[in-house]
């Protein structure tokens, strides 16, 4: 059995409001609990016997609602189901992506963990909406409680039949499984996800085909976050256009913001996009007592960094954040304050994006590895000031030339922490060639 790895600095659902993580406590996450919250009632009103909703219904409301993905890349959700063919002869199937590795995110695993009906429903009226028989849920390794978590929240709805056959006694039937990641995180890319539950080795695949038409077992297959799941059943109860009001346009509803680093109050945080970076700080507690913001990486390890005074500016959704020059990602919003070193916190990514390769295309394999060794350089006091010029290089030539999208995770913190901070990569280099020029004079004289 696996414990958690424990991100000591994530907590549960705190100062949270409106939908996902309403009214959660960590003793209320089982079926009869779920159900006097409104649970499946978004299941019933689409399967009821008197008309319900048709699958089309299902997905113009999806697309209305304005949810997009809350995995990372934001892509519309709506528009994302109709990709799946309507009429194909074979099976097709539903994943969804709780393999949730990115360093600084810690909001996936609480939601299978205190609510994780909410997962499946919504799960269940995806696959109705693109007429999906089967689906499964791929979890992070590392995490084994949530995955038993989840099965548990399975049995369930099996035994109440909201899973299984004719669901509630429609026409309908779906069959929902639980897998087990072993933790790494190129797993939560979906094609390497789909390697994986497929038992092979989890590397990504050449896109395209995109997983739409050709994806687990070669079948048409939609994936989606847990998150993006987890709103669904309120835009089907509710309706897509207040869910859409909840945020701003282009940025509907709410997300979850996994606030970690040198805050006072690190957690999950339930917001409505468009909410200020200062807000959400504030209920973070704000920086560590006594200390300035100094930077923020406001969407997982992923994302490039942004100095305090553009993240003060910014409010939190997908628009804002990409027009201050970085992305809302994940949603982990990474805070350091100014006893931080720029330097050492590149070393850190750099580290984990070289170990994480799956070694498949060269830029990767090779540039993680060589953009680790270098900022090494700098952080022990033995850079040359060109080697400011050779990681913006390398970056160069990591970005847009691999297989999946963890070459660019890899290359853009660099090129932000340069940008942004150059000045303290020069002042450690220089302070190095000082030490090593006193050194040869002591040593001629
Ligand atoms: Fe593997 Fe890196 Fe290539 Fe992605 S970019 S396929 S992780 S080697």
């Amino acid at each position: 059995r696996f414990q958690s790895t424990g991100r000591e600095t994530c907590f549960h659902g705190r100062h949270i409001n409106p939908q996902i993580y309403a009214g959660l406590d960590g003793s209320n996450w089982q079926l009869a609990d779920y159900e006097a919250r409104g649970g499946y009632q978004a299941l019933r009103k689409i399967l009821a016997a008197d008309g319900g909703m048709t699958p089309e219904q299902v997905i113009a409301e999806v697309k209305a609602s304005g949810l997009r993905g809350r995995g990372g890349a934001g892509f519309p959700t709506g528009l994302k189901w109709s990709f799946m063919p309507r009429q194909y002869p074979g099976p097709k199937y539903l994943v969804c992506n709780s393999d949730e590795g990115e360093p600084g995110t810690c909001k996936d695993r609480d939601i299978l963990m205190f609510n994780p009906h909410i997962v499946i429903e919504g799960m269940i009226i995806a696959a109705y909406a693109m007429g999906i028989g089967t689906g499964y849920n791929y979890i992070h390794g590392e995490i084994f409680e949530v995955y038993e978590r989840f099965e548990a929240a399975l049995e369930e709805a099996r035994a109440a039949g909201y899973l299984g056959e004719k669901l509630l006694g429609s026409a309908y039937s779906f069959q929902l499984h639980a897998a087990h990641g072993w933790g790494a995180y190129i797993c939560g890319e979906e094609t390497a996800l789909l390697e994986s539950l497929e038992g092979k080795k989890g590397q990504p695949r050449f896109k395209p085909p995109f997983p739409a038409s050709y994806g687990l077992y070669g079948k048409p297959t939609t994936i989606n976050n847990t998150e993006t799941f987890a709103a669904v059943p309120w835009i089907i109860r509710n309706g897509g256009q207040p869910y859409l009001e909840i945020g701003k346009p282009n940025n509907g509803g709410t997300k979850i913001f996994s606030v970690v680093g040198d805050v006072q109050r690190p957690g999950n945080y339930e917001i409505p996009l468009g909410t200020p970076f200062t807000k959400l700080l504030e209920l973070a507690g704000g920086v560590t007592e006594g200390r300035q913001l100094k930077a923020v990486i406001p969407g997982g390890s992923s994302a490039p960094v942004l100095p305090a005074a553009i993240m003060n500016e910014c409010t939190m959704d997908y628009d804002s954040i990409a027009k201050a020059g970085s992305m809302l990602g994940s949603g982990a919003v990474i805070v350091m304050d100014d006893s931080r070193s720029m330097v050492h916190s590149l070393l850190r990514l750099s580290y984990f994006y070289m170990h994480e390769s799956c070694g498949q295309c060269t830029p990767c394999r090779e540039g993680t590895g060589w953009l680790y060794r270098m900022v090494e350089r700098i952080a022990t006091g033995k850079g040359r000031l060109g080697d400011i010029d050779l990681l913006n290089s390398v970056s160069d030539n990591i970005q847009g030339r691999t297989i999946c999208a963890l070459g660019d995770a890899a290359a853009m913190p660099v090129r932000a922490m340069i940008k942004h901070f150059r000045d303290e990569f020069v002042a450690l280099i220089e302070a190095a060639n000082r030490t090593s020029e006193t050194a040869l004079d002591t040593e001629s004289a």
